[in-house]
């Protein structure tokens, strides 16, 4: 049995066959900046080279059929026939209260996607776009939905709930969602493995830190609360985007500054977060660092509070779980940057936590520890495997058998 993994986003396609052994990754494609100039494949099969070309690809249907011919092609794929596919999992970002689980796609699933364009216009469309090129690119394939908001499914209406007249919940479907769901799970799931522990005996914090930054509490399991909100806007500091903020500063920018509607929600996205902190020029890590290490103050401030602000969650999250077990670090900048990990976690020792200046300091593409040996609170760092998950979501699907996993749809949870 093969699975395929599509990831399709508003200008590229990552694509990764896994074979029949569970976990075992035959063949891996992308194709970066579609529809603009300079497009560019990657592939790379199992025991093929690897191949990087400019091709002329104009949206993600073309994307999907050209990643799929490579898999059959006898110079560079690893399949016979497409056919040998079985699945197709797609991440989905939003799944809203209704699409709550992995899910097989049919015409309904379909049309609640596209209900939810308006909650998530940069990343819904596009996964839509996906769905329908890997049905014509594997018009014998399952298609299985992995949405990005399924794993805070389980957060109770305390947590989800904004303090706004009720009908905005009941009408409008305001609510904390929470995003990075595939990677909190993933990487909850592999830090209970590591410590030796069904999930359901822990108490975990997971924090994503990449371009986009989310951190969650996760109890027994179970998503409880994250930062993100009704869009991935809110929380912690991130590349570009703002997170926690006074919601009258919108409204002052529009009065005061004349700002439109959308010069505002460009502000809030694009232009602030480690970029606006810095002076405007910087959003990659990597780039802060340097300036501050050559002694740019903005940049030594954007770092101070990007950090500060992972500090107040995981106090918060300490609070709202009654004491953790570990702390998970993962994506881009959680997995490769021992001076957030250590600053984000600096003078926490009354509360059990300890990082190791020389554990941080190691590299290794595996789960492992960085807390002080007599640290109460483990602290870990676990790269998260958002392809592995899907795939492995897609076989328990398959397992299950879809006739279940339809069910839920009628039965939305949490309509108070
Ligand atoms: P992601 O969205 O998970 O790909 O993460 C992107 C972020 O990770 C960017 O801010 C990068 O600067 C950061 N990042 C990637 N590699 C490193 C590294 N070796 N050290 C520090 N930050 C890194």
């Amino acid at each position: 049995m093969h699975i395929i993994v599509v990831n399709a986003g508003s200008s590229s396609v990552k694509f990764t066959c896994f074979g029949p052994t569970a976990g075992s990754i035959m063949a891996t494609g992308t194709v970066e900046r579609i529809g603009r100039n300079g497009t560019l494949l990657h592939f790379k099969a199992a025991g093929r080279e690897f191949i990087e070309k400019q091709v002329n690809i104009e949206n993600t249907a073309e994307a999907v059929a050209i990643l799929s011919r490579h898999l059959v092609d006898p110079q560079t794929g690893c399949l016979n026939s497409l056919e040998e596919v079985h699945a197709v999992g797609h991440r989905v970002v939003h799944g809203g209260e209704k699409l709550n689980q992995p899910m097989v796609v049919d015409a309904a699933v379909k049309e609640i996607i596209r209900e939810y364009f308006d909650l998530a216009p940069l990343h819904n469309p596009p996964n839509l776009e996906g769905i329908e090129a890997a049905e014509a690119a594997f018009p014998k394939a399952i298609q299985v939905g992995i949405f990005d908001t399924a794993f805070h499914n389980t957060i109770p209406a305390h947590a989800f709930m904004y303090a706004l007249p009720l009908n905005l919940y009941r009408e409008d479907k305001i609510r904390r969602y929470g995003f990075h769901g595939i990677s909190h799970q993933n990487v909850s799931r592999a830090a209970s493995e590591f410590l030796g522990h069904a999930p359901e005996e822990l108490n975990l914090i997971t924090c994503h830190l990449g371009n986009g930054c989310s951190i969650t509490a996760v109890r027994g399991g179970r998503s409880l609360d994250t930062s993100m909100g009704f869009t991935p806007l809110e929380g912690l500091v991130m590349g570009t985007r703002c997170g926690d903020l006074d919601p009258a500063i919108a409204l002052y920018l529009m009065e005061h500054k004349g700002l439109t509607l959308s010069q505002v929600g460009d502000l809030l996205n694009k232009k602030s977060g480690l970029l606006g902190l810095s002076g405007g020029k910087l959003s990659d890590l990597r780039d802060i660092v340097d300036a501050m290490e050559q002694g740019d103050d903005r940049a030594r401030n954007a770092l101070d509070v990007f950090c500060y602000r992972i500090k107040k969650y995981i106090g918060a999250y300490m609070a709202a779980m009654g004491g953790v077990d570990a702390i998970v670090f993962t994506a881009g900048i959680g997995e490769n940057s021992p001076l957030i990990r250590e600053k984000a976690l600096s003078g926490l020792r009354r509360l059990g936590i300890t990082v190791d200046h020389d554990r941080n300091q190691a590299r290794s593409s595996k789960p492992r520890e960085i807390s002080a040996p007599d640290s109460p609170v483990k602290v870990l760092v676990v790269p998260t495997r958002e392809e592995r998950e899907i795939a492995g979501q897609v076989m328990a699907v398959l397992e299950a058998g879809s006739s279940k996993m339809r069910k839920s749809l009628t039965n939305a949870p949490f309509i108070l």
